[in-house]
């Protein structure tokens, strides 16, 4: 185990002894007088993957917001392990992740108003993938992936440059770099929105539906996208409806329902022996 390991803590039998990255306990969020998240608890393995599903409304895409620090949860704490430091690289087949910042764990404590550097640095460890794509429409293909690393972690931009060209030809997107987002079809968009999320070199990739915006012929090669990088030993966490897709990629599902989460466990065991009957009922109606 490296030095920016949480210690390891079973989730699952199928996580037995993986390190974590991310651990969430007790988070609770309310838009206004809705509580919409009440005593969420997760874990995230290194190199695991992990796909929350749920009827819509359940409080998935607002989970992967506040891991992400886009939502600011009222209670709970997320502990974070430590970002590698320049000795260290990430991972598995990607080459070099680095950390940008913090090389030390900390747990941040949501009751307690967490300060500007816990929030930045919850913010660094993950990049999130969004449904509608959210490129800048008056930037370039070039210019969307290579913004947050120049302009964010102050990297240089030669060196941004020349990952990012390889990140594009590596989807196939060599000849759209100067292109804009309308020029693209919603497919060619989201790899886009891949590749700048693996530009900011992060520990954790989170995906909000990935695919849901997409016409169905275009959704399979996104997908293969998704799973040749969890094939590499990226972390993720993906929301999604297409359940064949998880039970093919994720190594844990978690089944969120009403603002908890119901049961988490082994993807392939859930699905085929889910434990509690509002599972039964969810998955009953979908496969
Ligand atoms: P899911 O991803 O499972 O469809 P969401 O996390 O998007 O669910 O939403 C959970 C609940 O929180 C829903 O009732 C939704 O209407 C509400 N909600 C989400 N975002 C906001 C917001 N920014 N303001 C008010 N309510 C919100």
């Amino acid at each position: 185990m490296s030095p920016a390991d949480l210690p390891a803590e079973p989730v699952s039998r199928a996580d037995a002894g993986a390190p974590s990255l991310l651990r969430v306990r007790g988070l609770q969020k309310s838009f206004g007088s809705d509580r919409v998240l009440d005593s969420v608890d997760l874990t995230v393995g290194r190199g695991r993957v992990l796909a929350l599903i749920g009827p819509s409304g359940s409080g998935k895409t607002t989970i992967l917001r506040c891991l992400n620090g886009l939502e600011l949860p009222e209670g709970g704490t997320i502990e974070v392990a430590a970002a590698p430091t320049n000795a260290d690289s990430v991972g598995t087949g990607t080459g070099g992740r680095r950390g940008a910042t913090s090389a030390v764990s900390m747990a941040i404590d949501f009751a307690a108003s967490p300060s500007p550097k816990e929030l930045g640095a919850l913010r660094d460890r993950s990049a999130m993938v969004f449904q509608h794509y959210n490129l800048f429409p008056h930037k370039t293909v070039l210019q969307n992936v290579i913004e947050g690393p120049v302009v964010v972690q102050r990297r240089p931009v030669a060196e941004v440059m020349t990952e990012a060209l390889a990140l594009l030809e590596r989807v196939g997107l060599t000849d759209k770099r100067d292109s804009y987002p309308f020029e693209l079809s919603g497919g060619q968009q989201q790899r886009v929105g891949i590749v700048r999320a693996l530009a900011l070199r992060p520990q954790l990739l989170l995906f909000d539906e990935p695919t849901s915006a997409l016409d169905p012929e275009l959704v399979g090669d996104v997908l293969r996208l998704i799973k040749e990088l969890a094939d590499e030993g990226w972390s993720m966490v993906i929301v999604t409806h297409e359940l064949e897709f998880a039970r093919e990629v994720a190594h844990e599902i978690a089944f969120v329902d009403g603002g908890t989460i119901v049961e988490h466990g082994n993807a392939k065991q859930l699905l085929r022996h889910p434990q509690q009957e509002r599972t039964r009922q969810f998955l009953h109606r979908l496969l």
